[in-house]
């Protein structure tokens, strides 16, 4: 039987943009997959929304990743990470997720900035033997290979292939690949920091959620 695959993109979202959009939608093409769950985390571990640079509600960023995937019927949104509430660990997630998806199977989402940071991730070693990921190019990360950023603590878990550009785990065989995607240079913190100057967020966040970010005053309010 050919498993299905659905992705699981999981973020701060503090707020949704149009890279995180986009680069949903070229992971869903490029690996054909059934969808994409989007999965806005409660506490970030490794941000604490302290120094002047704030991270909205929870309820706010669910509710505009809600909105922001609404028209894509390959995109949907898992709160589970609000609804558990306290510091969001993927490894919990993924656990979780992994039964409530079979008999598909979870492909992990995710950036090479965040990926090349994933050794200093709740359980690292067990992520890996649990899912397949999907590591994608970002700007200004765009050079180097997947072998490049893979965390040292998995290295030998991990099979490279020659080209260093996907590896398989030994022992459960979940795979991992980079995927070159569209360089869109979009961030949240970019966009935090053109609204706490007092500029439009017009064309970097999708026109549905535009207002209430603009509006909400959790960036503007230090
Ligand atoms: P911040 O600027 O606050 O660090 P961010 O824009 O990186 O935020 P996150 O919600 O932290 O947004 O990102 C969730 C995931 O989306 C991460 O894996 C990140 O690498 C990836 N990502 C974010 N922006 C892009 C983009 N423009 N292109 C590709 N991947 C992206």
């Amino acid at each position: 039987m050919t498993r299905s695959l659905t992705g699981v993109f999981g973020g701060t979202f503090n707020p949704i943009h149009l890279g995180h959009l986009r680069a949903a939608q070229e992971v869903t093409e490029q690996l054909e997959l059934d969808r994409v769950l989007f999965v806005p985390s409660a506490q970030p571990p490794h941000k604490d929304g302290t120094c002047g640079d704030p991270i909205a509600p929870a309820a706010l960023r669910l509710a505009w990743v809600r909105a922001a995937a609404a028209d894509n019927p390959h995109f949907a949104v898992d709160a589970l990470e609000i609804e558990r509430g306290g510091t969001s660990y993927t490894v919990e997630t993924l656990r979780a997720l992994t039964e409530e998806l079979a008999p598909n199977e979870p492909v992990f989402v995710i950036g090479c900035d965040a990926f090349a940071e994933m050794g200093t991730w709740r359980e690292p070693e067990a992520l890996f033997a649990l899912t397949h990921f999907a590591v994608m190019t970002r700007p200004p990360v765009a050079d180097g290979r997947l072998r490049d950023w893979l965390p040292k603590c998995v290295s030998d878990a991990v099979e490279m292939a020659p080209d260093g550009r996907s590896g398989r785990h030994r022992e459960t065989g979940k795979w991992l690949r980079s995927l070159e995607i569209l360089a869109l240079d979009v961030s949240s913190s970019g966009i935090r920091r053109r609204l706490r100057s007092g500029l439009s967020v017009r064309y970097f966040v999708p026109e549905t959620v535009r207002d209430a970010v603009e509006k909400c005053g959790v960036y503007t309010s230090t």
